[in-house]
Parts: structure tokens; sequence; C-alpha cells
């Protein structure tokens, strides 16, 4: 689990993945499904140098392991599988998961390992865009006017768990790096090294925290679900 990001465009002194979050932080929420599923055999979380909460956390959460995170994402994900590489077997699956992202449905999980579980390269999470998507003008960043309508047609936004075999994931991550390339998700490093991994339909549910407002939206969709198990 990625957790080193500084969260810039959240605008709080406390990063977004520690933002509180019905009586907990956001990251714990995001690591809630994969500590209560068995098939998980461990996790880790890259963390930032300067990172003053976790501490606070694993108290709570003993059973996760850290590693330093990176200056980009890519590095965070990498420094995590490290920390993996005397239990990992090369042929493990393993799950790279937002902390930002604290609403993953389990029926969502189940679905990336069943369906990413059954592919040679495994898969991602993903929610086909349903938005019509307007390109903006060049140079009209103040105020944006639009360009053209770029076709949603076989578009998909990515979200996490991606799931990948732990050697494809790491050999991928350390090429890109190597070549100081860095992909804004997992998938991505597989791409460019010419593998084509499975989408795998997730919920608009699956939120990344990106914005104060969206943390009032987390909260709303936690809440339902628990006012659906009563
Ligand atoms: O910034 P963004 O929302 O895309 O970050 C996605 C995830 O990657 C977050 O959980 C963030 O903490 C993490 N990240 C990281 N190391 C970085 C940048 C982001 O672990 N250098």
């Amino acid at each position: 689990m990625p957790a080193a990001g500084a969260g810039r465009r959240f605008g709080e002194r406390t990063p977004k993945q520690y933002a509180p979050l019905r009586g907990r932080t956001v990251i714990e929420w995001a690591l809630a499904p994969f500590l209560a599923d068995s098939r998980c055999a461990g996790a880790v979380v890259a963390l930032a140098g300067q990172d003053l909460w976790w501490p606070k956390i694993s108290e709570r959460i003993s059973t996760v392991s850290v590693a330093p995170g990176g200056a980009e994402r890519s590095e965070s994900v990498r420094n995590a599988l490290a920390g993996l590489n005397r239990r990992a077997k090369q042929t493990d699956w393993v799950l790279v998961h937002d902390a930002a992202r604290p609403c993953l449905p389990t029926a969502d999980l189940d679905r990336l390992i069943e369906r990413a579980g059954a592919h040679p390269v495994g898969g991602i999470l993903a929610q086909a865009v349903a938005d019509t998507l307007k390109r903006q003008q060049s140079g009209t960043d103040e105020a944006a006017c639009i360009d053209q309508t770029v076709s949603r047609e076989g578009l998909w936004r990515a979200a996490t768990p991606q799931m990948f075999h732990y050697s494809a994931l790491t050999e991928a991550l350390d090429k890109a790096i190597a070549g100081k390339r860095y992909p804004t998700d997992e998938a991505q490093a597989l791409e460019w090294q010419g593998e084509h991994p499975l989408l795998v339909e997730g919920s608009t549910a699956n939120i990344k925290v990106t914005t104060p407002d969206d943390l009032v939206l987390a909260e709303a969709i936690l809440a339902a679900r628990e006012g659906k198990k009563k």
C-alpha cells in the first residue's frame, strides 16, 4: 500500500490518508478488507520519511510492516515490494491498493482476485467512463475553453487494487524506474513491458479521497454500507 503521498490537492496539514473517517483514519479503512481476508498473507505500507501519524495507528494494527516511501508513487510501491521479498514467492500474487481509497467493497476485491487470478498477467479494478469527456484548448489554464469532445468509447478509469505476480511487477517497476519513467499506476509499468492486464469492472463507490469533499462522500458511503448490514 503506497501511503507516502503528501496529498497537495487535499490542502490540509494532515495528509489525506490520515484524515479521520468514521472513528478510524482513511488508511485504516483502506487496509481493512485486506487484513480481514485470509487470502492475504501480509501487508506492507510505504511511508514518507517525515510521517508522524503511522506510529499511533500501528499500535492498533501491529500486523502491517512498513517500508520507506519514494519520491514517486511507483518508487513507494517498489520499496513496499522489497519489504515482502523474504515472504513472497516469485509467482505469488500481490495486490497494490491506494491508502486514499477507504471504500473498497469486499465484493469488488473478491471479483478482482477471482478474475485477475485466472488471467496470465493479472488485472486491475476500473470503471467504464460514464461522462462525456472534453479536452481543453491548449494555453487556457486560467479559464479553460473546450477544444473538442473526446470519445469515451472503450475508456476506463483505473482504480485500485491492482493485482500482478510479485516478480513481474517488481521487474516492470525496476525497468521503468531505471529508465526514469514513473508510471501513475502499476498496470502502466506492465503495459510498458508489452502486457495487457485485465480490466475488472468495479464499483464507483471505490473513490479516491483527493479533496475534503471526497471525505464527505466517503463518510456517506461507509454509513450507507453500515446501515445495510443492520
Ligand atoms: O497522489 P495520489 O492520490 O495519486 O496517490 C495515490 C497513492 O499513492 C496514495 O495512497 C499516496 O499516499 C501514494 N503515494 C506514495 N508515494 C508518493 C506519491 C503517492 O506512496 N511519492
